[in-house]
């Protein structure tokens, strides 16, 4: 199979978090948006006779709305938008007095905070560097789509561990707005990978339904990279036909 391009997914493909559960993640996410909180008292926009409760009890509520409307709609809000989101409404509801003129670059750094506990914890599998740079040298072109909510947490998780060099494109739903299954993105990257009139020389690499689908629906080659974890409420994908993988390095056996 003549292969120039691979399109990769990030979560659990690429990256891995170790020992995952729903409880480990809110832990990260409360931890980052304490520090989120943080910032907005040093602004003065949270008063410090606020309790950090109400402001996350708030916060709660609308990232579960915005969730709720992406699943449904496939686009994605990220979550600098969700702040900016739940500010305006504390404010509205005389919660709080002012938003001191916070900008476009002080909700993005809200984002970044409450998602930079993730930074700490997911690595790279032992074999994505190797195998990236694998590709590279064979010069086949890498993408990277990743459904999050926060396209410098991705950026930045690539940058800390010296892999965002091998990438011709990073794409998240943050920056473009949909989300994978929607051909829409695949069909960007392509675009961005230059190989849009080869779409059967390039393989998407995933992990879930999204992926599988995504791919499917663009009309492009498709690899399962079979994950050690079940997630919670996971769509099931019919992987009988699917070629699968459970090493990463295990696709550039697919390379000629
Ligand atoms: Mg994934």
């Amino acid at each position: 199979m003549i292969i120039k391009g691979v399109i990769f997914d990030f979560g659990f493909t690429l990256f891995y978090f170790d020992n995952p559960s729903v409880e480990r993640y809110y832990e990260c996410f409360k931890k980052g948006l304490l520090k989120s909180i943080e910032i907005l008292k040093e602004n003065q926009v949270w008063n410090e006779n606020l309790t950090n409760e109400a402001f996350i009890k708030t916060f709660s509520k609308k990232r579960e709305q915005f969730f709720r409307k992406s699943i449904k709609t496939k686009m994605e809000f990220p979550t600098s938008l969700i702040f900016q989101n739940v500010l305006e409404s504390l404010k509205e509801e005389e919660i709080i007095n002012n938003l001191n003129n916070l900008t476009e670059s002080a909700y993005n750094e809200l984002a970044e905070l409450y998602h930079s506990c993730e930074e700490d914890e997911w690595e790279p599998f032992e074999n994505t560097k190797e195998t990236l740079e694998e590709l590279f040298i064979k010069g086949v072109k890498i993408a990277l789509i990743s459904n999050h909510p926060n396209h410098k947490t991705i950026k930045n998780m690539l940058k800390k561990h010296h892999l965002l060099k091998y990438f011709d494109v990073v794409i998240t739903s943050a920056k473009y707005g949909k989300r994978k299954p929607d051909p829409d993105i695949f069909h960007y990257a392509l675009r961005k990978m230059g190989l849009e009139d080869q779409p059967n020389t390039v393989i998407v690499c995933g992990d879930e339904y999204a992926d599988i689908i995504g791919a499917q629906r663009a009309n492009l080659p498709s690899i399962l990279f079979e994950r050690k974890y079940k997630f919670p409420f996971e769509r099931e994908i019919d992987a009988s036909n699917l070629r699968k993988i459970r090493n990463i390095s295990e696709i550039l056996d697919l390379i000629e």
